[in-house]
């Protein structure tokens, strides 16, 4: 009988390493997966670099809309001052009032053409500088996108893979805590919520490896033996040793 209670205390604290071990990989896996969750998300470098793009696109969008307008608008004095030299130079007109009248005209239309061809011109350096903005911004953003993707495809196979680890883990744990004996779960979960996650401390030449401190030779020596559920004096942990 004593024999047997010996073996189930040996068993039991090696068992709860086990679990604590298992159970740390699992929680190690789930703080993995909410890292990877969040890198999952787009950096914000990338969203104010397609901002950016967006906004240089529209401003060359704007600058061509306004080039066009002048272009139209110019084509259109021109006609105008095409008609009044018509009638000028065609013989149609005689009265000087008129034709000085004409004269004032065509020359008012040539200074609005020439005015309109300065802001052209002014409007085609800015299209210039617009397409090469343009083009800078939407190269970084596709820098930047690729940069992204190439780290979602990698994030979303270890996310995968941690998946996959964690459903086994989870059984490991599930069948590895049918093997500890209802009571010494109850300990090991209460430790475990007290002890910020570590119900079990490893023992190594007497010495408890979470907390650091070195406890008793006779507690050490009990917890070599192995027939009880030894704690650590400091820290309260179950001792394993080594
Ligand atoms: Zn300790």
């Amino acid at each position: 009988m004593e024999v047997c209670s010996q073996e189930e205390s040996v068993a039991d604290v090696d068992e709860l390493a086990a679990l604590q071990s298992l159970e740390d990989a699992l929680a190690h896996d789930l703080a993995r997966q909410r890292e990877i969750k969040a890198l999952l998300a787009e950096p914000r470098e990338l969203v104010s670099a397609r901002q950016e793009a967006a906004s240089s696109d529209s401003s060359l969008a704007e600058l061509r809309r306004s080039l066009r307008n002048l272009e139209a608008e110019a084509t259109s004095v021109r006609a105008k001052r095409q008609a009044g030299q018509d009638r000028l130079y065609g013989g149609t007109v005689s009265n000087p009032r008129d034709l000085r009248s004409l004269q004032a005209e065509s020359e008012a239309l040539s200074r609005r053409i020439g005015q309109l061809e300065d802001t052209m011109l002014q409007l085609m350096i800015a299209v210039d500088q617009a397409i090469l903005d343009s083009r800078m911004t939407n190269d970084r953003l596709a820098t930047l996108g690729a940069g992204h993707r190439d780290r979602t495809t990698v994030l979303t196979a270890e996310s995968q893979a941690l998946q996959a680890r964690d459903a086994q883990l989870q059984e490991t744990i599930r069948l590895q805590r049918q093997r500890i004996p209802g009571a010494l779960l109850t300990r090991y979960d209460g430790l475990k919520a007290r002890k910020a996650g570590k119900a079990v401390a490893g023992l190594r030449r007497g010495t408890c490896l979470v907390c650091g401190v070195q406890v008793p030779t006779h507690v050490a020596q009990r917890a070599q033996q192995r027939q009880e559920m030894i704690a650590c004096t400091s820290c309260g942990r179950l001792l394993c040793p080594d």
